[in-house]
Order: structure tokens, then C-alpha cells, then sequence
């Protein structure tokens, strides 16, 4: 017997445009109906559906997170406003290397849940804390199911001998296990957790490690993820070690560009991007985490208007140090406008989509709309919350000046996980709990 679902709310932000009172009616998790609550309320099924009120709210899609590190939510605060290489080795390598498969589930129980609050329903993690083996990736996989989030696993593919042990494999070990986590998680009926490769970058995977992450999202027919040009330094390395900038480089491999999300390309040139845009690939924009790590700036102006799917990261939770998409929405929308000195640079309707339907156009999920055929991701928001006034400039609101407090109730693939502004499957405390046990004694200096 399939599982029905009514959900009901003042307003909405719908791909029609239409924005006033709205019922969505899902079975299983997928999205069969919406429109106006009378027109819906003919549909038999709607009869027999639980129905969830989200009276004096909005509905709007829930949001997508194109790139994340989980178990950096961990490190927040530890090694903030230090110089890169003073951060990695204080923080990133003194602290990662030690955590246990069960440490990596409070990390996602944490990064994740904490999401959730800020309606975040689909999340990427980035994921190299691999320790030569599944354990740790599973953990937080099992994590985000017991939370109730959507999950894409970006299992990396790291060989540089730079890292901590913890981070790397041999190529055939990439594979291999690629190959079985893949298997082991597989769900093309719900897409509530999908496994894609990710070579780290050009200093964190050679070559040949590159080739053999793309090669695994070509057998699995999925896309594939990589760190490209996020700072300065990162151009001068490829043009130095391959005589080629960034994305130059990388196409004169093996791989397939059409299915690649380039993550950050804050120091694409114009060349780079018309060849991004040329071969179809992609990008995950994290402006938080470039403004905070002082990166750069992407040209997603440009981007945009040559047809490049885009969506938006929060990165990791210690180098932004917010997880909130929203907040992704206006820091993009900002940048862009201060980086052009041309407050007409982007819109808000552009950002807002950056951060649903097109993030979930980059992941190659059914997901960031509210319409028929997609899955049943929603985000309710509190009507009565000053920061959406006046409500008729709803869209615009929402991406310029949403509060997280408005944020008071999350569905998830047809399953509410937030309800009433608190997590339904875990409680809050119990994460606070671990979080403070495993910490204890990380310091900062
Ligand atoms: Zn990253």
C-alpha cells in the first residue's frame, strides 16, 4: 500500500509563478499533484492521504547543498581567521585523522541535523576521511538516514602523499571501493542516497587517480566531482606542473567533462569558462566559504549566461561557518553584485534557483521544484516572522532578508523530519551530547 501525503500552505513559490494558497499531494515521496487546494482536494487520493497543515506558512522546495565536508562541522571555531597552511596543520591534520567511523556519524549527526533546521533537504559530502575502507563513509550515510536527509555520497579518489594516511588509497583500492559503496546504496526508485566519485583535486589526486574517479562515474552513470582553481596559488601549480591552467589540464585527460562538477572555480579565466560550458560541465559555488577562506570570486554572471548548470555549497563547517543554502542565496547574490559594482548583476529569482532546482540539476536528482515527477522535498516558512514582510515580495524575501527562525518544518521524500522547528527522528540533545564528548579536548592554538 502506497504511502499519501497532502500538504497544504498559504502560499507558495511554484516554477507556474502562481504563489497564493497550495496543496501538494505525494505518493511515496514522489510529487503527483499541486495547485490550488480545491483543485487538488478532486483527486480521490487526496481523500484517503495524511494530511499535514501548514496554514499561516509558505511552502517552498527544500533546499539543496551542492558541497559539503561533514566532519568539518566538527573543527568549527578551531582554527578560524589562520593562514591555509597554518589552519590544515593546526586543525585539519591534527584533529581529522584520529576520528573512528562512530565519530564520523556524530559529525554528519551534527552537519546534517543541523541543516535540516536551516532546510536544507539534500546534501552533498565531499567525503576523503576514507581511511582505506567504507566503514567511515557508511557511518555517515546511516547517519543521514536516520536523520531523514537526502544524501549524496562524493566518495573521493586521493593519492596525494602530502595528506595524513587516513585520506589515501591506491587507485585500484579508489576503485574498488567506489564500486561497492556504490553498489551497497544504490536507489534509483527514491534517490534518497547516491554514491558519486570524487578525485579530490589537482594537488590531492594525480593524473591517473583523476582518470579513475571519471572512469567509475562513466560506468556508474553518474556524475563526478573535483576542487578546481579555488585559489590563486592552485593556477599557478597546474600551469607549472602541466603547462596548463586548471580546467585546460583536467580536459586533456581521460574524462568525461559533460558529467564533471568543477567545485569553486574561483580563478577560471574566461577561456576556462566558455570551455566549461562548451563541454556541459557543471559547478558547485560555495561564495561563503570563498569569502571567509578569501579565495576569490567566481564569475557566475558570466557562468550563468553562458548556459552553465550551477548550485550551491556551504563547504565545510570551518570555512564558512554557516550550513544554511538560504544564506548561500543572498551571499551569491551579494558578491556578485559588489564584485561588478552593479547592484543589477544577479537577481534574487537567479539565486534562489542556484539553490534548488539547477543544484539539483548539478547532482542529476529529481529534486529543487515543486512539481509532479519530483521527489516530495519541502521547506515550510513562518508567514508570521517579520523577516518575510510585506509577504506579496515572497521570493525576494526569501533569498535577502529570511530568517532561520521563520524555518519551521521540513518534509523529506514525503516524511516530515522537522516539525515545529525541532529534528523528528533524532533528538537534538543527544547529538549536543555527543558533539561536546568528542571535542572535549580540541583546542585552539
Ligand atoms: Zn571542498
Amino acid at each position: 500500500m502506497s504511502e499519501l501525503l497532502l500538504v497544504t500552505a498559504d502560499r507558495a513559490i511554484l516554477p507556474s509563478g502562481q504563489s497564493g494558497a497550495t496543496s501538494i499531494l505525494a505518493d511515496d515521496g514522489l510529487i503527483i499533484a499541486v495547485g490550488a487546494p480545491n483543485d487538488v482536494a478532486q483527486d480521490p487520493r487526496a481523500a484517503i492521504a495524511h494530511r499535514v497543515d501548514w496554514s499561516r506558512r509558505a511552502v517552498v522546495p527544500g533546499t539543496v547543498n551542492t558541497h559539503n565536508h561533514s566532519f568539518q562541522s566538527l573543527l568549527r571555531g578551531i582554527g578560524d581567521d589562520l593562514p591555509f597552511l597554518e589552519w590544515r596543520d593546526k586543525a585539519l591534520y591534527r584533529y581529522s585523522p584520529r576520528l573512528s567511523a562512530e565519530d564520523m556519524a556524530t559529525a554528519a549527526l551534527f552537519a546534517f541535523g543541523e541543516m535540516l533546521l536551516h532546510g536544507v533537504t539534500t546534501v552533498c559530502d565531499f567525503y576523503y576521511l576514507n581511511a582505506q575502507g567504507n566503514d567511515h563513509a557508511s557511518a555517515t550515510i546511516e547517519a543521514a538516514r536516520r536523520l531523514g536527509i537526502r544524501m549524496v555520497m562524493a566518495r573521493c579518489f586521493y593519492d596525494w602523499d602530502g595528506a595524513p594516511a587516513a585520506y589515501r588509497e591506491t587507485i585500484p583500492q579508489a576503485v574498488a571501493h567506489y564500486e561497492s559503496l556504490h553498489k551497497r546504496y544504490r536507489d534509483k526508485a527514491r534517490h534518497l542516497v547516491t554514491v558519486q566519485p570524487a578525485p579530490h583535486s589537482q594537488h590531492g589526486a594525480t593524473p591517473a587517480m583523476i582518470e579513475a574517479g571519471a572512469g567509475c562515474a562513466r560506468d556508474a552513470g553518474e556524475p563526478w566531482h573535483i576542487h578546481l582553481a579555488e585559489e590563486s596559488y592552485q593556477v599557478d601549480q597546474s600551469l607549472a606542473r602541466f603547462g596548463k591552467r586548471p580546467l585546460h589540464a583536467v580536459s586533456e585527460l581521460d574524462v568525461d567533462m559533460s558529467n564533471m562538477i568543477a567545485v569553486h572555480g574561483c580563478w577560471f579565466d574566461a577561456g576556462e569558462r566558455a570551455l566549461l560550458a562548451d563541454r556541459g560541465g557543471a559547478l558547485a559555488y560555495c561564495p561563503g566559504s570563498n569569502m571567509f577562506l578569501g579565495d576569490g570570486v567566481t564569475d557566475i554572471v558570466d557562468l550563468v549566461g553562458r548556459g552553465v548548470r550551477i548550485g550551491l555549497g556551504t563547504d565545510g563547517g570551518c570555512s564558512n561557518n554557516r550550513v544554511s543554502v538560504f544564506d548561500e542565496m543572498r551571499a551569491a547574490a551579494l558578491l556578485q553584485k559588489v564584485h561588478r559594482t552593479n547592484g543589477q548583476a544577479i537577481d534574487a529569482e537567479t539565486c534562489f534557483a542556484l539553490g534548488t532546482r539547477t543544484a539539483g540539476e548539478v547532482l542529476r536528482i529529481p529534486v529543487g521544484q515543486i512539481a509532479p515527477g519530483q521527489r516530495c522535498d519541502l521547506v515550510a516558512l513562518d508567514l508570521d516572522d517579520p523577516s518575510l514582510w510585506p509577504v506579496q515580495a515572497l521570493e525576494k524575501n526569501v533569498v535577502y532578508a529570511l530568517s532561520s527562525r521563520a524555518i519551521t518544518d521540513v518534509v523529506v521524500d514525503g516524511q516530515e523530519v522537522v516539525t515545529a522547528r525541532r529534528l523528528t527522528n533524532v533528538p537534538l540533545d543527544e547529538v549536543q551530547a555527543r558533539v561536546a564528548e568528542l571535542t572535549r579536548d580540541w583546542r585552539r592554538e
